[in-house]
């Protein structure tokens, strides 16, 4: 199958309800979303000019594969993941246009913060403990080093910022405030048991994954908190190769390394529709494509053809 490298798609016959940085939701009907995510990469917080190949269809079967993946082992886990096939109403035309990057997603009310969990400390979280011996206004043990583990993973939920802002670190209690009392304990303790399920399954592959962020809704007819949005990726992740970890310094992000050291030397960092080079996007494409061979055990090819 071969997928074009696509940051634009405007489908005809669904309607558009939203768009973020990388993925555009869809309507298909009441109840279910046509979940697209495009080749868009964002770096320093903004979005490149140009896509890297296959990043979409590798995100989206990643969180495909997570979702079996975590329902095996956490039975009782609520998931918003419907089928990787489209819907009965989208017309041919899209259907190429979507083919390997989309699924059908159940619609929800989106709690509105971002649910870190942290098994590692680095990036704002190291930052903020070498100031203040802190990690999200949380007490955490003195004396760690750059990316150590902390003894237990930790929740570190930050607010969602609309799209253009950036997000902010939170206490859990600033989170309950945001979430509701009645379900801040319950998006605590799905987010770590998730976290720790994901992060058994990744070491079984050589990878760490030290630190991550879930996004949950509600399902109103049930009361039931969800696991939606992407999962366990490159992009909502830090994966570290665990061959190559080292404690006291700073780690090697699987992905987005050639394309930081690429803006910064360029003296681009932060700035807006920035082109890459093809060189650039194409190792960035490898790296993706790495990452889901090691936590699937097929290449993304393979996925895609069932
Ligand atoms: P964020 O940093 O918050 O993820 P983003 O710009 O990265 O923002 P995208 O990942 O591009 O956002 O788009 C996904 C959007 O879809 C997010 O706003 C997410 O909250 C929302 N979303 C995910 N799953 C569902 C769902 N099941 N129902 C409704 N909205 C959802
Ligand atoms: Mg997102």
């Amino acid at each position: 199958m071969s997928i074009p490298v696509v940051t634009n798609i405007e489908l005809s016959s669904l309607a558009k309800l939203a768009s973020g940085k990388v993925r555009d939701l869809y309507n298909v009907d009441d109840k279910t979303l046509l979940f697209v995510t495009t080749d868009r990469i964002s770096a320093y917080d903004v979005i490149m000019a140009n896509g890297v190949p296959l990043k979409g269809a590798v995100l989206t079967n990643i969180s495909a594969h997570w979702f079996k993946v975590l329902q095996e082992r956490i039975p009782d886990l609520k998931t918003h993941f419907i089928t990787l096939d489209p819907p009965a109403n989208l017309g041919d035309a899209d259907k190429e246009l979507v083919r390997g990057r989309s699924m059908q997603v159940r619609k929800l009310k989106v709690f509105p913060v971002e649910a870190i969990v942290r098994g590692y400390i680095t990036g704002s979280a190291w930052n903020e403990y070498k100031k203040s011996g802190t990690v999200h206004g949380l007490a955490v043990p003195a004396g760690l080093q750059q990316c150590s583990p902390f003894p237990e993973p930790i929740y570190t939920p930050s607010t969602k910022a609309e799209l253009g802002q950036h997000d902010e670190n939170i206490t859990p209690e600033q989170a309950a405030k945001i979430v509701g009392e009645k379900y801040a304990a319950r998006i605590e303790a799905l987010a770590l048991k998730v976290y720790k399920a994901g992060a058994a399954y990744a070491a079984e592959r050589g990878i760490i994954i030290a630190d991550t962020k879930f996004e949950f809704g509600l399902d109103e007819e049930t009361d039931e908190i969800v696991l939606i949005d992407e999962v366990l990726t490159p992009d909502s992740s830090r994966f570290w190769p665990a061959d190559e970890y080292e404690v006291g310094r700073d780690q090697d992000s699987f992905d987005k390394q050639f394309l930081r050291n690429w803006l910064t030397k360029e003296g681009f960092k932060g700035k807006d529709g920035v082109e890459m080079p093809a060189d650039i996007a194409q190792s960035t494409s490898e790296r993706y494509l790495d990452a889901f061979k090691r936590l699937t055990g097929k290449t993304l090819q393979e996925a895609l053809q069932g």
